[in-house]
């Protein structure tokens, strides 16, 4: 099993792990930095340095409790060699931004404008969109409440990782609002949840920045109504 610890500290951006299984451009180690793709963040990048080798990470994936770095070519290395990881951090960070803006929208929505279900999303370094099962929403009123979103952004709100246990998990109604989040919500026995503080609280499995003064200025980048159960909110940070 693998130790993740972009569970707990999505700042880390350098780490030396021990490798722990490799199969031809697939590496595993004790503990890692390096997030998979998941929950509509995208994987990171970076590189790997063993001795005076250095790979490229290609690619992140999640297999049972392990991650699996895709390397650009087989690592010549054996079991128990120290690795010295290092994530493209501009890209992480830039998915950090844009992954708590996106809760923070959805806090908003939440609170003042009695939202329904997220039915889709994806976060790219330079742009996420969110998808609403919202009947009633308008390009107006999105405006509104990316407005609003902005002002409680720069209100500079802490944002806390947390371990919850199932039962507590369970008496909070809107803890998730996908539909995958829900089945996968009553599987668990401790759930991560990110607290904006005084925002929003939720199931997360992603990487988030510390406060929501980080975010910078939500803008509309487009509006679609892709059906009456998909309103797409479309986004970029300035
Ligand atoms: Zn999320």
């Amino acid at each position: 099993m693998t130790e993740k610890l972009y569970l707990t500290d999505s700042y880390m951006k350098e780490v030396d792990a021990k490798v722990s299984k490799t199969d031809g451009n697939s590496m595993i180690l004790d503990k890692t930095i390096f997030y998979p793709a998941g929950g509509g963040q995208p994987n990171d990048t970076g590189k790997i340095l063993i001795g005076p080798q250095e790979y490229k990470v290609v690619d992140i994936k999640k297999e049972d409790n392990d991650v699996i770095h895709v390397l650009d070519r087989p690592a010549q290395t054996t079991v128990g060699s120290m690795a010295h990881c290092i994530i493209d951090w501009d890209r992480r960070y830039a998915c950090m931004k844009y992954h708590t803006a996106l809760h923070l929208i959805d806090g908003i929505m939440e609170k003042f404008y009695n939202s329904g279900m997220i039915t889709g999303g994806q976060i790219y370094p330079d742009r996420a969109h969110m998808d609403m099962d919202m009947p009633g929403l308008t390009r107006e009123k999105v405006s509104e409440i990316l407005e609003k979103t902005n002002a409680v952004a720069k209100e500079g709100h802490e944002v806390l990782i947390k371990e919850i246990g199932a039962d507590e998990a369970a008496e909070i109604p809107r803890l998730s609002r996908t539909e995958t989040g829900r089945k996968l919500l009553q599987t668990l026995k401790t759930v991560r949840v990110v607290d904006i503080v005084g925002v929003d609280l939720q199931a997360d499995g992603g990487t988030h920045v510390r406060n929501t003064g980080e975010i910078g200025t939500i803008e509309l980048n487009a509006y679609e109504n892709k059906g009456s159960r998909r309103k797409r909110i479309d986004i970029i940070l300035k």
